[in-house]
């Protein structure tokens, strides 16, 4: 029979001078959970046959917990793989004007919905319109969550209960559970597919605006290619004919660079500025994407159509806060004042010259006495540019087991994300960024390494 009397009272336990420099650390009531959960555990030990552990364990035990407890999950780290937009880790790094912005938005108070000129109530969606008109060439801006609510918005305000043209093809899943005939769905439109899966003709667009429909909806498919015996009308051509049927254009281009990817080496990705000038009447993007701002969706388009967008109830489900919308009107101003490739972490990344890179993998091997530079390839990723790649630089380790390494390196205190190419660990020098570079060789070279 367990003798439950050797286990001490969480009074017991609490009153040692070690526990008060825990509850002074973690307060009193966190501590008491950790120090019921070590005791309950000592129970089920002891009805186990084990013997109860001493305060000191104890205590230790309970400490860990409150480490474990307190310890953030969403934290930085370094990124090695080379892909410049990974969703999983959290896609575009802000500017250093960006954080700026966050950190003094976000420690004081602010005319988020207050007009100074008249000081009176203003509006939110004041912030980054006029950044967003300017930059793309649309009338009017309005900036929500992120783009699969922005689509969602547009779709339900115009669509609800009646027809919206698609083609086939562009019936695609993005990946995070964003399918276009689920949004469809979800706003309540009437989905009508048109063309095939490979093939989809102006005069299939034609035949069915021959109904009545709400909108024509374009979709960028983004993390997916089409190659061989296809066909895709423009969506200048979409709009022109969509127009002739008094029918609203709506197309969500995913990524909308702002930039030409095609300076890069890169295909050309559409940027916002061509579904403005193509005719799209409202044109739905990601912040966070080839932006390289915070995580918003970004709608753009004709004022009358934002205008009832901006007035729809669910646009107030998916507002974005203020924090948002000053990193975002910091990264815009750098495309405004043209120096969006400089100072925007994304656009440096992707604009980054294969010598420079060479030579940041060079150092590299030189501070860590070991490995080999070999070339590479990075990708934009992020659902932009599928197949596209920039080439790199890696350092690569030979280590006799990489996958353990690789734990090892996710186990640091900012853990870093590598990956394994040819059994050789690898770290691409252009998805790490400047300011991260220390403490990457640092972290690498404290007894990690064989
Ligand atoms: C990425 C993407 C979305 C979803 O955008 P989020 O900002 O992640 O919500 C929607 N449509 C397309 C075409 C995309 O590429």
């Amino acid at each position: 029979m367990a003798d439950y009397r050797s286990i001490p009272s969480v009074d017991h336990l609490l009153q040692q001078a070690a526990c008060e420099r825990l509850a002074t650390q973690y307060s009193t009531d966190l501590t008491t959970q950790a120090i019921r959960e070590v005791l309950s555990q000592a129970r089920t030990g002891l009805a186990a046959g084990s013997s109860v552990p001493d305060d000191e364990i104890l205590l230790k035990a309970a400490e860990d917990r409150l480490i474990r407890w307190t310890a953030p999950t969403l934290l930085p780290v370094i990124n090695a793989t080379g892909v410049i937009l990974h969703t999983n880790l959290g896609r575009a790094p802000l500017s250093p004007a960006a954080i700026r912005a966050v950190t003094e938005t976000g420690q004081s108070y602010s005319t988020l919905e207050f007009n100074r000129e008249t000081g009176k109530r203003g509006s939110r969606f004041q912030h980054a319109e006029d950044a967003l008109t300017r930059l793309t060439g649309a009338e009017a801006a309005l900036v929500v969550n992120n783009n699969a609510a922005a689509v969602l918005l547009a779709l339900s305000a115009y669509a609800r209960r009646r027809r919206v043209i698609t083609a086939v093809s562009q019936l695609v899943e993005i990946g995070g559970g964003f399918r276009v005939p689920d949004v469809l769905k979800q706003s309540g439109a009437h989905l009508v597919s048109v063309g095939t899966t490979n093939r989809v003709r102006l005069s299939d667009y034609e035949d069915a605006l021959q109904e009545p429909a709400a909108a024509v909806l374009f979709t960028h498919p983004s993390n997916y290619k089409m190659v061989g015996f296809t066909e895709q009308p423009g969506l200048n051509e979409i709009s022109a004919v969509a127009h002739a049927h008094h029918t609203l254009v709506i197309a969500d281009l995913g990524s909308g660079a702002l930039l030409d990817t095609a300076r890069f080496g890169l295909e050309h990705e559409p940027t916002v500025m061509e579904a403005i000038s193509a005719g799209a009447d409202l044109v739905c993007f990601s912040g966070d994407k080839l932006l390289g701002g915070p995580q918003s969706g970004l709608i753009v388009g004709n004022q009358e159509e934002v205008e009832k967008l901006k007035h729809h109830p669910l646009a107030r489900a998916i507002r974005v806060d203020k924090l948002c919308l000053a990193a975002l009107s910091a990264t815009l101003q750098s495309y405004l004042t043209g120096r969006a490739e400089r100072e925007i972490p994304v656009w440096r990344m992707i604009a980054a010259r294969s010598e420079t890179l060479r030579l940041r993998a060079d150092v590299w091997q030189k501070a860590l006495g070991q490995g080999e530079v070999v070339s590479g390839q990075s990708t934009v990723g992020g659902g932009s540019l599928p197949g596209e790649i920039l080439p790199t630089w890696l350092l690569a380790l030979g280590i006799p087991r990489p996958d353990q390494f690789l734990h090892h390196l996710l186990a640091q205190p900012i853990p870093v994300i590598a990956r394994i190419s040819e059994k050789r660990v690898v770290f691409d020098p252009r998805t790490i960024l400047a300011e991260q570079e220390d403490l990457f060789l640092k972290e690498l070279s404290s007894g990690l390494l064989p």
